[in-house]
């Protein structure tokens, strides 16, 4: 086999991913036949291919590379700690120095008292290690069977059999035995989808009082925990109405249930502040992290827990861990990305020039007749695919056909947005300048037009 390398032509470097690689998410037969796209190198907020194309990250990868690509200084902090001490366990009696700096950082980091950090490979395993500390909790407080977890449809807590369980996705569900015993779904907070002839105030109440039914149904002697995203990501950014989580907040107090914000997303400055809690005014007792931990150089994730949590489960041995938590590498790099966001304001970045200035961009796109609403929340923001202006009637036909033609036609744009359903979903690196934006608006409005064409030359509006 010649040496695999850049030099290789595409087809030869596709025809070897579809003979031996099989994609996340993907069905991979089909894939193989198209052949995937090959990313080569990246900077700043553009990716580059093995054809030349120059193609601006509107996703930021998986909604993580918060500090942009390309960072000089994350590449040496990783070689300098890969040379002094490249890896060691965390398990047996022993620390290191990158873990004790990073899990401090967060502690200082988190709001409230959320000071101590159980640490992960990524966000999947961090939510694995939630469940199993929060049944640990209560067990020993002497109430095992106060084990149950309540999530919510559509939400995306990870891919591993407990966190896909914890997770509301139904075509995940479908594939491998999940969701695991004792997890229960109530409905998400999507207005758009689901709130019906309500104001966004009303249904966001009543959303969240299917927790205290769902809570009362259980008997909240058997509730352990609730788990949600500030604003669900992966489910289509779901911003929920005001009204949502201070009555989640004041549920979750009233019956004595842990909560835990799944900050994975929206952690580190993706809402414009710091945590997505913070944005929306939740005291969580624990915060899943990951993705903008590291801003994707690197593997990590972890659970950031409340002094009492921390107290409860110090007394007993937990038997839980990673081989990679608290990896010293990684956690080196967390540490320089920590360093990078507070350093050069990124979240003041985001909050007064990024984030009012891609709010301003797609308001102008709302005019578009193929835009029903935007949702946004700092940084993450989704446009909502509408055939009917003034109606939040969905297309006929399959749900999600229109966002699919509506991301190929950004790809032919040489811009990455995601679609969820017939929803476009835009998270940027959190350092995209307002000339960034206005490429990505102005690509994102291309893609639109010819989706709108394509939709009309096939009968599909
Ligand atoms: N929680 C949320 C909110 C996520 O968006 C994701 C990933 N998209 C995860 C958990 C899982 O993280 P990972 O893919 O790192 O396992």
């Amino acid at each position: 086999m010649s040496i695999i390398s850049n030099h290789l032509p595409t087809d030869e470097l596709q025809a070897l991913d579809a003979a031996h690689h099989l994609h996340p998410f993907s069905e991979n037969e089909a894939l193989g036949k198209k052949g995937a796209r090959v990313i080569t190198r990246a900077k700043g907020v553009y990716l580059t291919d093995s054809e030349g194309h120059e193609i601006l990250d509107a996703m930021a990868g998986l909604w993580c590379v918060n500090i942009g690509y390309g960072r000089e200084e994350m590449s040496q902090v990783a070689a300098r700690q890969m040379l002094e001490l490249p890896y060691y366990n965390t398990f047996f009696q022993t620390t290191h120095v990158p873990v004790i700096a990073l899990a401090a950082k967060l502690a200082e980091l988190a709001p409230g008292d959320l000071n101590h950090v159980f640490f992960a490979g990524s966000g999947s395993e961090a939510n694995d290690t939630n469940l199993r500390m929060v049944r640990t909790y209560w067990a020993q407080k002497g109430q095992p069977e106060k084990s149950h977890v309540i999530s919510r449809k559509n939400a995306y807590h990870g891919s591993s059999v407990g966190s896909g369980s914890l997770g509301g996705m139904t075509y995940m569900h479908e594939q491998g035995g999940m969701p695991i015993p004792g997890i229960h779904h109530i409905a998400q907070p999507d207005w758009w989808a689901e709130g019906g002839d309500q104001t966004p105030e009303d249904f966001g109440l009543a959303c969240a009082r299917e927790l205290e039914t769902k809570i009362l149904e259980l008997g909240a002697d058997k509730v352990a925990a609730f788990i949600g995203e500030p604003v669900q990501g992966a489910g289509g950014v779901v911003v929920p109405p005001s009204t949502y989580w201070p009555e989640i907040q004041r549920i979750c107090k009233k019956h004595d249930v842990l909560l835990i914000a799944d900050e994975v997303i929206c952690g580190f400055g993706r809402t414009g502040n710091m945590f997505g809690s913070q944005t929306f005014g939740i005291s969580p007792d624990i915060m899943t992290i990951a993705k903008g931990l590291s801003s994707g150089y690197a593997p990590i994730g972890g659970s950031i827990v409340s002094d009492e949590v921390a107290s409860v489960i110090s007394a007993c041995e937990f038997n839980h861990g990673y081989t990679y938590s608290g990896h010293p590498v990684c956690a080196a790099v967390a540490l320089e990305n920590l360093r990078i966001i507070e350093e050069e304001n990124i979240i003041d970045h985001v909050r007064n020039v990024a984030a009012p200035a891609l709010k301003a961009a797609f308001e102008a796109l709302e005019e578009h007749p193929l835009v029903g609403t935007i949702n946004m929340s700092g940084l993450m923001a989704s446009i909502q695919l509408a055939p009917i202006k003034g109606s939040r009637a969905p297309f006929a036909g399959e749900q999600g056909a229109v966002g699919y033609i509506c991301r190929e036609n950004c790809f032919a744009q040489n811009l990455v947005m995601r679609h969820v359903g017939d929803r476009m979903i835009v998270s940027p690196p959190l350092v995209i300048t307002p000339a960034e934006i206005e490429v990505l608006a102005t690509r994102a409005k291309a893609a639109l037009d010819a989706t709108y064409a394509e939709l009309q030359e096939k009968d599909m509006l």
